[in-house]
């Protein structure tokens, strides 16, 4: 789950307001980062473990 460190907010990671950012070329091909915001006030969201053993893997696919 992540937490927002303004609000103090937990979310799951699919709750994220998510941006992709361009960072420019690598190797010839854009490259791309995606950003993860509180869906509550925009602000950073630090990830700070899973809600339990299950967890989600597939938030890094985006
Ligand atoms: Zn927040």
């Amino acid at each position: 789950m992540y937490r927002c460190l303004r609000c103090g907010g937990t979310y799951d990671s699919n709750e994220l307001t998510r941006t992709l950012q361009y960072r420019g070329e690598y190797q010839g091909t854009a490259a791309y980062e995606t950003e993860r915001s509180c869906p509550a006030c925009g602000y950073d969201v630090e990830y700070c473990g899973e809600w339990s053993d299950d967890g989600y893997d597939y938030d890094e696919l985006l």
